[in-house]
């Protein structure tokens, strides 16, 4: 089924979707006017079986409709910030400074 945006109950967004979707997984979000955009996904907030909310890694958009990834540490975003796999295998956006925390790069 088509994801689409949702406003989670903390004002942030999330995507709705298909129900049983992993943490880490990238899906192409529909928008109202129907361009897309990929979302990762952060944690399943809400599920029936067949529709769930998920909360998203953070996003940032750098105002040419290109997403730019912040750093889930420090919340930077810019160059340097760049995927990275933690000890759990969630990948997340992780900046320079902040690689040798707790996010191991395997990419
Ligand atoms: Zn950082």
């Amino acid at each position: 089924m088509t994801a689409t945006w949702t406003k989670l109950r903390d004002g942030s967004w999330g995507v709705r979707c298909e129900d049983g979707l992993a943490e880490g997984k990238t899906v192409s979000v529909t928008r109202k006017d129907g361009t897309t955009s990929c979302a990762t996904i952060q944690m399943r907030v809400w599920g029936d079986g067949q529709i769930a909310i998920y909360s998203i890694v953070p996003n940032a958009r750098d105002g040419h409709g290109h997403e730019m990834m912040a750093c889930v540490e420090c919340g930077y975003s810019g160059p340097g910030v760049k995927m990275a796999t933690d000890m759990s295998g969630i990948r997340a956006p992780v900046c320079r400074r902040c690689d040798d925390g707790p996010y191991n790069s395997f990419a």
